[in-house]
């Protein structure tokens, strides 16, 4: 499987057949999914902790440890489509509309290399 070629409902599939086969849907509230979605973002920060960004360049050099990495990013997206599917939410038109809003939020003219929040703008 890749981005490419994958679509977000193939992946709401295979997550929710793997929780079907495992009878785990009856853990999976939407307050622990949020949960778990947090603590996979922190399991990513871990790996930052206490590393400048030119030390964390390095560490991503090395295959294992950017694997590590994105297995971490992996659990952050299942909590995710295990959210959308029980809030019965559509993630790609969810990511239109903020993709449309931001775009207004941050106008290139006044965003373009800037940093600040839209309401410093
Ligand atoms: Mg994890």
């Amino acid at each position: 499987m890749h981005d490419a070629t994958t679509a977000i409902n193939e992946l709401k599939q295979l997550a929710e057949k793997f929780r079907e086969e495992r009878d785990w849907k009856q853990f999976h509230t939407p307050k622990d999914m949020a949960i778990d979605v947090a603590v996979e973002a922190g399991e990513i920060l871990e790996h930052f902790r206490f590393r400048t960004n030119e030390e964390i360049m390095q560490f991503l050099k090395d295959p294992q440890k950017k694997q590590q990495i994105s297995h971490e990013m992996s659990d952050v997206l299942w909590g995710l489509l295990y959210l959308a599917i029980d809030m019965d939410i559509d993630l790609a038109a969810a990511f239109d509309e903020k993709l449309k809003l931001s775009a207004k939020k941050y106008p290139i003219e006044k965003a373009k290399g800037v940093n600040k929040k839209y309401t410093e703008l």
